[in-house]
């Protein structure tokens, strides 16, 4: 074993943590000329985006793209290789958009590889020399042993903020009195009849969680909105906890109690669907022996699950599980404190800002304990600017935080964690952090000209400006 040696690796940009914020941070990065190493503990990039479930966020209620750059260009690829099927309404809340997460696995991969990221996995990040605010290296612990990467400038993408936090970033975790949204083990079903299912939509709509936002019921009646989803010719619905067919089964204790079970294509070609509704909640996913401890129960869960759908779905009969996230979903641990945090009335009012640096507009998105969950819709549809001071942790001049870790409080995390904003604050750290890098003098990320970053953006294909 060689694990007491260390080594010294150097780059201009390091990017702690491979999901949606981190590739793209890493390519946006590499694309912008500096010598970029993408970091993750794992044995695969891609994080939350190889579990099966669509990107949120990177179209607005209106169904208007709010997502350009890297994002898009992560779908292209996608396209390119046969997995993409791109946006959908779900009729209910929002458009997203779908893809083959075994495609995604070739796209990500094959990305980083044409834009020459150095990639690095199997490797944790575990401790940061750091002086007087300033990242010096962080530390990384793998097979070949301790490694130092070096760099004038960091991209914390961990999800979790673990280098900020090494920094000596504060941090809130979690609800006021302790809770966290729960832990979920996405999941797939195959061979599913996707007429059948949507004529059940049309028969027994009271079911189904639809048209719970102006922006997308526009007057419509649930049975015309059944007509929608039966034109989009898409699996691609919700049953609700509350509905009659989900609510007996959980009185019953053929189900556990649960707000949705969340359908998404996956796969044409195998009739694969996509099920997001397991959970575990108030879990401290910091904690790993608690995180570890509750993978028997989501596995249980899923077997409940699929026997449910498989026996009560039209559509599902002849359905199997076809496979499982790699690991298991955390929703919220850390939010970094940092120069300005977004805010509720920001996600809600679809506010602007002069200095945003990509957008979002989910809904505030809060899953609860048992059939619990928050849903508020954006105004009018909209879409708010993300500040690139909530990107800034506060009294840490070389590091950028992009994805679930973002500064914001509660409520706005539970719109800004998903992927669309996630992957639009990756290319902003990344551009960020390579303007700085190229330029060879240092330097403090919140010295940085915004107004030229934003121009950078644009050029790249961000999408800042407009009225979405
Ligand atoms: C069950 C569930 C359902 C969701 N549903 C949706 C949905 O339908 N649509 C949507 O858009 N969003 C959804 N979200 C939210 C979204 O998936 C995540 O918030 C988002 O993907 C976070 O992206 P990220 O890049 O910040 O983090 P992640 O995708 O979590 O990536 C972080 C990476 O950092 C690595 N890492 C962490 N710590 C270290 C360390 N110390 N050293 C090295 N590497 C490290 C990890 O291995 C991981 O690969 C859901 C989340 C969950 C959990």
């Amino acid at each position: 074993m060689t694990i007491n040696k260390t080594r010294t690796i150097s780059a201009d940009v390091a990017v702690i943590g491979a999901g949606a914020a981190g590739i793209c941070a890493a390519i946006a990065a590499a694309k912008s000329g500096a010598r970029t190493v993408l970091i993750d503990a794992g044995p695969m990039p891609g994080g939350e985006l190889l579990t099966g479930m669509a990107v949120d966020g990177a179209l607005n209620a209106r169904g208007e793209w709010i997502l350009g750059g890297v994002g898009r260009e992560l779908f292209e690829e996608c396209a390119r290789l046969g997995g993409y099927i791109g946006p959908l309404n779900d009729w209910r809340l929002i458009w997203y958009v779908c893809f083959d997460p075994e495609v995604m696995k070739l796209a990500i991969a094959r990305l980083l590889g044409r834009y020459g990221v150095t990639l690095l996995l199997h490797s944790f990040l575990y401790d940061a020399e750091v002086k007087d605010g300033t990242v010096k290296a962080a530390k990384v612990l793998n097979k070949s042993g301790h490694m130092h990467i070096r760099a004038p400038f960091f991209v914390d993408a961990s999800g979790d903020g673990d280098l900020a936090v090494l920094a000596g970033a504060a941090f809130d975790l979690g609800g006021k009195d302790g809770e966290f949204q729960p832990l979920s083990m996405m999941f797939r079903m195959s061979g599913v009849d996707t007429p059948s299912l949507l004529a059940y939509v049309q028969s027994f709509p009271e079911n189904f969680a639809l048209g719970e936002s102006d922006a997308i019921r526009g007057g419509r009646t649930d049975a015309q909105i059944a007509q929608e989803l039966l034109k989009q010719g898409q699996p691609t619905v919700f049953i609700k906890g509350d509905g009659k067919v989900l609510s007996d089964a959980i009185a019953q204790g053929q189900m556990y109690p649960t707000a949705l079970i969340m359908i998404q294509p996956t796969s044409s070609a195998r009739r694969e669907v996509c099920l997001n509704t397991t959970r575990v909640a108030n879990v401290n996913a910091l904690d790993t022996q608690q995180l570890s401890s509750v993978l028997g129960t989501l596995a249980e869960q899923i077997e409940t699950c699929t026997n449910f759908m498989k026996n009560y779905i039209p559509g599902f009969e002849h359905a199997f599980f076809s496979g499982m996230a790699p690991r298991i979903g955390i929703r919220e641990t850390r939010r970094i404190q940092g120069e300005e945090a977004l805010s509720e009335q920001d996600v809600l009012r679809a506010r602007k800002n002069e200095n945003g640096i990509g957008k979002g507009s989910h809904h505030v998105d809060i899953h609860q304990d048992g059939a619990g969950q928050i849903r508020i819709p954006v105004d009018g549809g909209g879409s708010y600017d993300i500040p690139w001071r909530s990107l800034l942790p506060k009294g840490v001049s070389n590091v950028v935080l992009a994805g679930r870790c973002v500064s914001a409080d509660r409520a706005a995390h539970g719109s800004v964690r998903v992927m669309g904003p996630c992957m639009a604050m990756g290319q902003a750290a990344g551009t960020a952090a390579a303007l700085l890098a190229t330029q060879g003098n240092g330097g403090d990320l919140h010295q940085l000209d915004v107004q030229y970053l934003r121009d950078c953006l644009r050029k790249d294909g961000a999408i800042l400006d407009g009225t979405y």
